[in-house]
């Protein structure tokens, strides 16, 4: 190599524990765990997550939380244009100090469930062919982050997101699984959804009290069911998922008490080919659709 040329990896990756305590130190930060920071430090890590995302120079990436950056200096490098969101204002000059090398990271100072998306899509990914989020999420907001996200229909390629191993595995679950519910259902209308890691807590500064894992969700052109009515659909799941251990039956029975008997909700069922004595962890997306659609319909 010659003298003049910079490698890919000039800056300082901040993945490490003892750059990120002398960091964290310069700057007199000190972790809130009210607003789940535990920042990734080890580069191994890392690199999994940003290799899983197949990310090219025409990519756009939002990142969630940005932190003191680590994984931010990783996809700055992979990506053509990065907008990290972060709540905590505390974070914006260590990351104005650990992403100084980039020039096409924006920093995004707010909440991400109050921002406005759309508008940050127009000004920030006009030029991207395509935009995945990439993020180690902060852990007391994941359902609503990713349900919001894609409730909102964005032009979104995939996610590739860490969270809690629990709640991943309650979104990539099947029907039949002690994991599958209406967060399983209501993800996977939107998204093919698989587990892609398994991380310690180990990587973690501080170490979170829970384990963790990455999970890929690619955005599906068209939801795997059709579904005339997406309000009553949700609705319905949920309702069916109340108790766990009732029948599909006594939970409709609960929801709908107002309107319906239970004949008449036993009968609904039936003439979908749902028995009524059946749980709703034993029942498909297109079973859902279905009775929802029935449902609509009278
Ligand atoms: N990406 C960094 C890493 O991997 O080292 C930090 C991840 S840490 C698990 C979660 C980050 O999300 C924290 O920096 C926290 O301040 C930020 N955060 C928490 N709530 C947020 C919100 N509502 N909107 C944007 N950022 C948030």
């Amino acid at each position: 190599m010659s003298t003049g040329e910079r490698p890919p990896d000039a800056h300082q990756s901040i993945a490490t524990p003892a750059r990120m305590r002398q960091l964290m130190a310069r700057h007199g930060f000190t972790f809130k765990k009210s607003l789940g920071q535990n920042f990734l430090v080890d580069g191994n890590t890392l690199d999994n997550i940003v290799g899983a995302a197949r990310l090219t120079e025409r990519s756009g990436v939002l990142e969630i939380g940005p932190g003191a950056g680590s994984l931010t200096q990783k996809l700055a490098q992979a990506a053509g244009k990065v907008v990290a969101v972060e709540i905590d204002q505390r974070m914006l000059p260590v990351l104005a100090d650990t992403l100084a090398p980039f020039d096409n990271v924006a920093v995004v100072h707010g909440d991400i469930l109050k921002i406005d998306l759309d508008e940050l899509w127009r000004t920030h990914f006009a030029n991207c062919a395509e935009v995945s989020v990439v993020a180690n999420l902060p852990y007391y907001i994941t359902t609503p982050i990713v349900l919001a996200l894609l409730e909102r229909r964005l032009q979104l390629r995939q996610m590739v997101i860490m969270m809690q191993k629990e709640v991943a595995e309650r979104i990539v679950a099947s029907p039949g699984s002690r994991d599958y519910g209406s967060l399983s259902i209501a993800v996977q209308y939107y998204c093919d959804a698989h587990e892609l890691l398994r991380v310690p807590r180990t990587v973690f500064m501080p170490p979170p009290n829970v384990d963790s894992s990455v999970i890929g969700l690619v955005v599906r052109s068209e939801p795997p069911v059709q579904v005339t009515c997406e309000t009553t659909f949700f609705a319905l799941v949920r309702a069916s998922f109340t108790q766990r251990r009732k029948t599909i039956s006594n939970n409709l029975l609960q929801f709908y008490k107002n309107r319906w008997n239970r004949a008449q909700i036993d009968a609904f069922l039936e003439a979908v080919a749902i028995a009524p004595s059946a749980r709703a962890e034993s029942l498909s997306m297109n079973d859902f659709a279905r009775l929802s659609n029935y449902l609509t319909s009278i």
